[in-house]
């Protein structure tokens, strides 16, 4: 499917404090935020709706994880961009992220300029 890309960022994480993490520290550069889901099905709807410029997803979470979650968005939109998020020793979602298209992955706890450097080189 082709689709045209809509402004901002999606935050894709179960944790209401890291989404409002993730907001904050964004903002504070200036990015748009989209919107913000609490789980892959609800990521996946909302993308359907308005195919954001960069979706931040976390890997751990119910009803959908990052990873089935990633697997569908791409088939949604081939060209989709997904930065992903992760707990620590959680390395071999690395290989699996990036074999399945992920754009870049950041691991839990992060530090603002780390999300900041991502997202920019994901959204050029
Ligand atoms: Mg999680």
């Amino acid at each position: 499917m082709k689709r045209n890309r809509n402004a901002g960022i999606l935050i894709v994480d179960d944790l209401p404090f890291m989404r409002t993490a993730i907001r904050e520290i964004l903002n504070a550069e200036g990015l748009t935020v989209a919107g913000e889901a609490e789980n892959g099905r609800k990521c996946l709807e909302f993308y359907y709706r308005n195919p954001v410029e960069l979706v931040l997803l976390d890997i751990t979470m119910p009803v959908m994880d990052g990873i089935e979650t990633l697997k569908k968005l791409k088939r949604m939109d081939r060209n989709v961009r997904v930065v992903m998020c992760s707990a620590m020793g959680q390395d071999k979602y690395i290989i699996r992220s990036i074999q399945l298209g992920a754009r870049d992955f950041i691991v839990k706890p992060f530090k603002p300029e780390r999300i900041i450097s991502a997202v920019r080189k994901a959204i050029g």
